[in-house]
């Protein structure tokens, strides 16, 4: 028996297709929906493979093997880095020294010291803020009532740029179902920018593996994908 298995190579244009068709569908233009590869439990190598395929936005979640990852990869200068887990504050200045985005901000502690802690020489670091948009299953990510504090404290902060808004919702498996927490983000987002004129705030960071399509339909600018890519995670120890 010889089963064709699809490569990671294989699978990354795969979604690239899929990205392509779900927003020409939606009628958006196709480019303004940015594949980021979710490759937290994924050796080097798998990012490297994805490199040589053209991609360049990638999301970690756990710092410490993060950093390890980028040690190996450091001739692949043009790479950018996403953090998207949750945060620890005493872990934010490798954060803010390594990496370009995080997506996962949610409290003003961690984006005073992000700020504080980058280096001025990288210019600033884009921020998304993780939304708790279904308010229930995960306690990361702010409730929408607070949202807008938050976004006026990270407005002061010289050396972060606010880019956008982040949000895992809970699973479902109907496409109509999994639509509503996306439209509530992209609202959300809407009425962000209208209150605040902040002229950075064009990013929506939501879909996964499971929904990507729902969240492209509603929005989505940064999709974040893991197992379609690169299949089932080894288990973390
Ligand atoms: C793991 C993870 C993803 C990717 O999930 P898949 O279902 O593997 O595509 C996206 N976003 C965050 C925040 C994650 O932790």
């Amino acid at each position: 028996m010889c089963k064709y298995m699809p490569t990671i190579a294989d699978n990354l244009h795969q979604v690239y297709r899929q990205i392509h068709a779900t927003a020409a569908q939606a009628g958006r233009d196709p480019s303004e929906v940015q594949l980021l590869a979710v490759s937290k439990g994924q050796p080097a190598d798998a990012l490297r493979t994805c490199y040589l395929e053209g991609q360049r936005h990638f999301g970690e979640n756990y710092l410490q093997e993060a950093l390890d990852k980028q040690q190996v990869l450091l001739d692949l200068t043009d790479i950018c880095w996403h953090f998207i887990g949750p945060i620890q504050a005493n872990k934010t200045r490798k954060i803010a020294e390594q990496f370009d985005w995080v997506h996962s901000v949610d409290r003003p502690r961690v984006a005073e010291r992000l700020s504080t802690q980058r280096p001025i020489a990288r210019g600033p670091l884009n921020i998304c803020i993780q939304v708790n948009i279904d308010d229930e299953h995960s306690k990361a990510g702010v409730h929408p009532s607070e949202l807008e504090a938050l976004a006026r404290t990270i407005m002061t902060l010289p050396n972060l740029r606010l880019r956008g808004l982040m949000a895992i919702p809970r699973h479902q498996d109907n496409i109509e179902q999994q639509r509503q927490p996306f439209a509530l983000l992209a609202k959300l987002l809407r009425e962000l920018k209208h209150s605040t004129h902040l002229p950075t705030l064009d990013t929506l960071s939501m879909g996964m593996s499971d929904d990507l399509q729902a969240a492209i339909v509603e929005g989505a600018t940064i999709v974040r994908i893991g197992t379609a890519i690169f299949g089932p995670r080894p288990v973390r120890p």
